[in-house]
């Protein structure tokens, strides 16, 4: 069966739907040929299909993961045994999985994280150097908003980012209206914070098994003692909310809402894990305490 070979982080959902394309096949028809099953869907964001794409495309399916999906991104945090789990849990799936740890990862309630995102001048790019576009999977993680490569503010298109890959949603950038980037008080911010996000996608970025201990750690060097004193967890909210913004937290979804005890960075520190988006809360607090300085973490 014939089915494309992916773009440089092309995120699998825009492969399905360039194959849907090429071959003239709707999204459901391309998932029988691809499962040999007559029910199911494809999942834009969600890895699925991995066994049946990585034998399409002599690849393992922990290359597929790891280059193809967000896989990686969902990682963070996870210890390498649950890693480990997760990996064989969606490597075995062919349905889209929409596992409590993926559905905790993307927030669908959240305007800014919620539909498919694009730069502009990747999908020119893309357009020059391929012949077509596609989407780009870190476009898709929560925390980016601006492009690492261009560093210029995506567009969002209408296309909910967790929906299925249905005939309306089977599109690609250029078949769909976007709205303007809008551009944004800290846009050095959303630079280094986009630049964060991919950075914790390489695979030889493995401290990120152990982030809860570095961060604890990088925040007791800062002199925040976050485990005992309300004091210095205040302070540490305060710190941290002057670095990131309330606006920009807000538009996260992460707006402190105790900033008396601390609120959730205090709490994650202290090693307890908030239902959602706890990468994006690890990747911010590590911006943060880096910012802050004193403690010399190791190299991605
Ligand atoms: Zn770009």
């Amino acid at each position: 069966m014939y089915f494309p070979d992916p773009y440089p982080d092309e995120l699998l959902g825009s492969v399905f739907i360039r194959a849907s394309h090429h071959l003239g096949l709707t999204p459901r028809a391309l998932h029988s040929a691809l499962s040999n099953r007559s029910d199911g869907e494809l999942s834009f964001v969600y890895p699925c299909a991995i066994a049946e794409v990585a034998r399409l495309l002599s690849m393992s399916r922990r290359e597929v993961l790891l280059q193809h999906t967000v896989f990686p991104y969902v990682c963070i945090g996870l210890d390498s045994t649950r890693r480990s789990d997760l990996e064989e849990q969606l490597s075995e799936s062919s349905a889209p999985s929409g596992s409590l740890r993926l559905r905790s990862t993307f927030p669908g309630h959240i305007e800014a994280l919620s539909f498919r995102r694009l730069c502009r001048k990747c999908q020119r790019y893309d357009i020059e150097t391929w012949g077509e576009d596609y989407w780009h999977r870190i476009h898709a993680l929560p925390g980016v908003l601006v492009c690492p490569i261009h560093g210029s503010p995506l567009h969002s298109s209408r296309v909910p980012l967790l929906a299925h890959i249905s005939p309306k949603y089977n599109v690609l950038p250029h078949e769909v209206p976007c709205d303007q980037g809008g551009e944004s008080i800290n846009e050095a911010q959303l630079r280094t914070l986009a630049s964060e996000v991919e950075a914790a996608l390489r695979p030889e970025a493995s401290f990120w098994d152990y982030c809860l201990q570095s961060c604890q750690h990088a925040a007791l060097s800062c002199g925040y003692e976050y485990r005992a004193h309300a004091k210095t967890g205040t302070r540490l909210a305060v710190d941290f909310e002057g670095y990131v913004g309330r606006s920009l937290l807000g538009q996260l979804g992460l707006s402190l809402v105790a900033r008396s005890s601390g609120g959730w960075p205090v709490e994650v520190l202290r090693g307890r894990r908030p239902a959602m988006q706890l990468q994006l809360r690890f990747i911010l607090l590590r911006m943060f305490l880096l910012e802050s300085g004193a403690h010399r973490w190791p190299a991605n």
